[in-house]
């Protein structure tokens, strides 16, 4: 996990290159998607984000730019390598990483092909997909019926959802870490393991987080983190960021694992 002053400072540079990505140019049409609703399969199995190389090429090396502002002496050598590699990469170089974020182990190759560190690299490139990624999901969510969608991974993407909130109509949304969509879950349910023994799902809490806390789930193992925003304060806005909230809220998941839980539930 990243320092959480440069995950803010990315999160605003980001709106930016958000504003640069085109929309697919065309959606599926009404009947794919009820169909991709009904059977559990994400809107990115029937159309993908736009990628293009070279405003991709640029998100990487400006986040690795940005990571390397906000770290001192050896720690900055590594992002700023990559700041520097991906920024001079020529245009095949570029094209090949944008196949390389899409591709199981590319990042890694690719990493190794320019000498950079590929674990660092696959973190930076994350992140830099997240604008790209939420430029498509608004576009997604815009025209998918998603309403019916109660699954814990993210209908647009397909990502596990990292942590959730109960808005002030008390209603549990689950959040995207890759493409911020938000949607709706059962309230009583562990999200893990759709467990419907309330029995069996405990809260745990850290003062000075409240009114953030962890649901920790005795049948799966598993354990999430929860905004309750029932009560008002500047946390309860629909817009909160759920994403650096995740990375400001870390004591939970330290208490939760020393509490034998694991994020995502038990390893199957
Ligand atoms: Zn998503
Ligand atoms: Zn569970």
């Amino acid at each position: 996990m990243q320092s959480y002053e440069f995950l803010k400072a990315w999160r605003e540079r980001a709106r930016t290159w958000q504003a640069k990505v085109p929309a697919p140019a065309s959606m599926p049409n009404d009947v794919a998607m009820d169909g991709a609703v009904l059977a559990g399969d994400p809107m990115v199995t029937l159309v993908q984000p736009v990628l293009p190389a070279d405003l991709f090429a640029g998100a990487v090396a400006d986040v690795a730019g940005l990571l390397a502002a906000y770290r001192a002496g050896d720690e900055a050598k590594a992002p700023a390598a990559i700041a520097a590699v991906v920024g001079g990469a020529s245009a095949d170089d570029r094209a090949a990483l944008v196949a390389a974020v899409l591709t199981e182990g590319g990042v890694a190759a690719w990493a190794a092909a320019h000498q950079v560190d590929p674990t660092l690299l696959g973190t930076v490139a994350g992140l830099a997909l997240q604008p790209f990624m939420a430029r498509f999901a608004v576009a997604v969510t815009a025209e998918a019926p998603l309403g019916m969608w109660r699954r814990n991974y993210c209908p647009t993407c397909g990502s596990p959802a990292d942590v959730c909130r109960i808005d002030t109509d008390n209603i549990r949304m689950l959040h995207c870490p890759t493409c911020d969509t938000q949607w709706e879950h059962h309230r009583l349910t562990c999200v893990n393991c759709d467990t419907e023994d309330t029995q069996k799902v405990n809260i745990l809490t850290v003062e000075t987080l409240e009114p953030w806390r962890v649901e920790v789930c005795e049948v799966c193992g598993g354990y999430t983190k929860s905004l309750d925003q029932r009560h008002g304060g500047h946390l309860a806005m629909p817009s909160v960021d759920l994403f650096l909230e995740d990375a400001r809220t870390l004591a939970l998941d330290v208490l939760a694992e020393q509490e034998g839980y694991r994020r995502g539930g038990r390893v199957q």
